[in-house]
């Protein structure tokens, strides 16, 4: 049997001395965030096979803390959209985005999620931040479960390093008005 280390995060920038280290709230809770990522799938079609892969023993996204999949949003807080989404979709796509608590992340998987991919139809909505602000987008058609992890990577990335007064501020604030979210 193969014994697996467990994955230690590294320590932040901060102050270290004889039974002490010192450093800043923020970078804890980012850190502790990073590392604790609720997924909420949402999948419509072949992408979604994909990150049924990536969840799979071979690519193990509980490796990255985020092995507990919500399928309640008041629950998640990274909401990854895989698949094509017609229009008539995109409306119940906001509302589990809006029944999501602050702060929340969005991660558009593949080019249907991303800018409607292959189908530049009338019944298509031509990308997810149409209708919600996105954060990462992964590209492909469909995108190996290694581009699906790169993805969640790069939201880790901006999870450890966003403010905790980001959400209360004005560009957040206009972000979400943009979108006539309140
Ligand atoms: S991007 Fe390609 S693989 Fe993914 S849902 Fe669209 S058509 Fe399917």
């Amino acid at each position: 049997m193969i014994k697996q280390r467990p994955r230690v995060v590294e320590r932040p920038e901060g102050y270290v001395g004889e039974g002490f280290f010192a450093t800043n709230i923020e970078k804890v809770i980012g850190i502790a965030r990073a590392n604790s990522i609720w997924p909420l799938p949402f999948a419509t079609s072949c992408c979604g096979i994909e990150f049924m892969a990536t969840m799979g023993a071979n690519y193990d996204l509980a490796r990255f803390g985020a092995e507990r999949l919500s399928f309640s949003p008041r629950q998640a807080d990274l909401l990854m959209v895989m698949g094509t989404i017609a229009k008539k979709m995109a409306p119940v796509l906001r509302q589990v985005y809006e029944q999501m608590a602050e702060p929340k992340w969005v991660i558009a998987v593949g080019a249907c999620a991303s800018s409607g991919g292959i189908f530049d139809t009338y019944a298509v909505l031509q990308g997810i931040d149409k209708v919600i602000p996105v954060d990462v987008y992964v590209p492909g058609c469909p995108p190996r479960p290694e581009q699906i992890i790169d993805g969640v990577m790069k939201i880790q990335e901006l999870v450890k390093n966003e403010s905790l007064r980001r959400r209360q501020s004005e560009e957040y604030r206009h972000l979400l008005a943009s979108y006539k979210i309140d």
